[in-house]
């Protein structure tokens, strides 16, 4: 047995759970029931609905027989309910192709709806005491702290490293009150913000301990880099006055007012489309690039103004559009960059 898990178990023997409501009269069944109920969600919230639905399905086969609606029903308020269907599928499957009996292989286990190779694990090694390895949320922070395994558990790399570590210290013996002992570490000592590494039966070989940097562990899922869509807007005005026109209601910017926009730079069709003689343009000036951010891109956007030396009628399909009184603004809804944009328009523009 490895240090780590001789420390792990002496501190579970003082300071350990034992008496939650799954740990007593155990099967597979009720383990199980609570090790799906205990994925992302607390302890305390789980116990009164473990409690309900022992007491109306007291066997994987009342839970197989039971109408769906009614284990839905049962789950109402634990979220995630894509657990509540596989939970009940996992039943159904194990009455059917398993005769009632909880698999003891890890690979059947693991085959069963809803059930990954940690709850499999911690559902044999807690009932039938097979020494395998867990590897929920608690136990990653744990051992990446205590080893300084650095990056997101999210990614394979770093999954397997966590795995390795969690096989290397799961002992032969006392693998049930190991694994229980791992959770509860994680949910009791080696907290998601605020670690208690005084009380850490671990503290002395923890890695992220010497550094000072326990909260640097386990990494950050990496943010997704957005990417970037372009985008030129043909500002057309004719003294104080700038042409806009009302969005799609579906899409971006939904029913807001925006000044013609194009996804390339060649904006003559914009100005064909619109029947705005070239003759009528007395000088075409491009803006600075600026970028505005949606949750899912970053759109730059490229304003460029054309200065006409008289106001056409312009030709619209399908669009409402009007001439934006600068110096008299009307009371419509401008898209954030457009109202920025009127906002920084040249002084000169503004009071022409
Ligand atoms: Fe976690 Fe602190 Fe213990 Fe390290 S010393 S395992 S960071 S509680």
């Amino acid at each position: 047995m490895t240090p780590f898990a001789k420390s792990i178990l002496n501190w579970y023997d003082a300071y350990g759970r034992k008496s939650l409501p799954w740990q007593q009269n155990k099967t597979a069944y009720s383990v199980w029931l609570s090790e799906i109920m205990l994925q992302q969600t607390q302890v305390a919230t789980v116990i009164p609905y473990f409690e309900r639905f022992m007491e109306r399905f007291p066997t994987v086969q009342a839970l197989a027989q039971a109408p769906q609606d009614e284990v839905l029903h049962l789950w109402t308020g634990l979220g995630y309910y894509a657990r509540a269907r596989n939970l009940h599928k996992a039943a159904q499957m194990v009455v059917e192709k398993h005769g009632g009996e909880f698999p003891q292989d890890i690979e059947e286990m693991n085959a069963l709806p809803g059930i990954g190779r940690s709850t499999a694990a911690a559902v044999l090694s807690s009932v039938y005491q097979l020494p395998h390895a867990i590897l929920d949320g608690n136990v990653k922070r744990t051992l990446a702290r205590h080893y300084a395994v650095s990056g997101w558990p999210g990614q394979k790399k770093v999954e397997n490293q966590l795995w390795e570590f969690a096989e290397l210290n799961t002992p032969k013996e006392h693998v049930d009150k190991y694994n229980q002992a791992m959770m509860d570490m994680g949910a009791m000592v080696c907290t998601r913000s605020n670690p208690k590494c005084l009380l850490c039966p671990v503290q002395k070989s923890c890695q992220a301990y010497k550094q000072g940097t326990p909260l640097n562990y386990p990494g950050k899922k990496p943010k997704k880099e957005k990417p970037v869509k372009q985008a030129w807007f043909a500002m057309f005005h004719h003294d104080n006055e700038i042409w806009l026109e009302q969005r799609p209601q579906t899409g971006i910017w939904g029913g807001l007012y925006c000044f013609p926009e194009s996804t390339h730079n060649n904006l003559q069709t914009m100005i064909d489309t619109r029947g705005i003689k070239d003759s009528t343009i007395l000088r075409q000036e491009t803006l600075i690039t600026f970028r505005h951010t949606f949750s899912h891109y970053h759109l730059d956007i490229t304003p460029v103004l054309f200065e006409l030396s008289a106001k056409p009628d312009m030709i619209m399909e399908g669009t409402k559009g009007l001439w934006y009184n600068l110096t008299q603004p009307e009371q419509i809804g401008l898209a954030a960059p457009v109202k920025q944009l009127l906002d920084s328009l040249p002084f000169e523009l503004m009071h022409n």
